[in-house]
């Protein structure tokens, strides 16, 4: 504690508060924002100047859908892609759907009349169980040296066991491609198509 006294100050003591004029950017929508002139406008804008072309575009995005497009195609030829082994699932991103195997794909393709490229399709990778002694962290305390060796050499065998063994999958960002399933006489412009 320290020795200075505590100034006291009453509700009703001109210190306590005083009236003052403020200036501040204020948007269409009444709402204030102070020195943020940037953030007052955008909130009272309706449209906002396409970032690549200037065109103008409803808020809520920076491009016009032509430009958004045009980048959409610059990102899916940087995507790396890789010929599906036929085994590992798939996750198709038109759909939102993961497919099992290649029974289910073809099945699929089947049922929306689609191609496989319609598909989006991903390669998955596996989600392997694993523990790590971090895991007992809160009942170890700061040392992990004295963590017992039942415990660590419980873990390593459960890491060992568990190794190689897909408990799930997650879809990566690598695209599939099938050429079994690319037939040339299906790859007709005008397919239905998700989205
Ligand atoms: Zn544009």
């Amino acid at each position: 504690m320290s020795d200075k006294p505590e100034t006291v100050v009453l509700p009703d003591s001109p210190d306590a508060a005083q009236l003052k004029t403020v200036t501040g950017w204020v948007s269409r929508h009444g709402l204030f924002y102070g020195k943020d002139e940037i953030q007052a406008r955008y909130d009272g804008c309706t449209h906002v100047k396409c970032s690549e072309c200037g065109v103008v575009v409803e808020k809520g995005y920076t491009a016009c859908e032509e430009c958004r497009e045009k980048f959409r195609i610059v990102r899916e030829a940087d995507r790396k892609r890789e010929e599906w082994d036929q085994e590992t699932p798939l996750y198709s991103e038109a759909y939102s759907e993961y497919l099992m195997d290649f029974d289910e794909v073809e099945d699929y393709l089947d049922q929306h009349e689609c191609t496989f490229e319609h598909l989006d399709a991903v390669l998955c990778e596996k989600n392997e169980a694993r523990i790590e002694l971090d895991h007992f962290g809160h009942l170890l305390g700061d040392d992990y040296d004295d963590a017992p060796k039942e415990l660590t050499d419980a873990i390593d065998a459960f890491n060992k066991a568990m190794s190689g063994i897909a408990i799930s999958w997650s879809a990566t960002d690598v695209v599939a491609t099938c050429k079994e399933l690319q037939p040339e006489d299906l790859r007709v412009r005008g397919m239905p198509r998700a989205k």
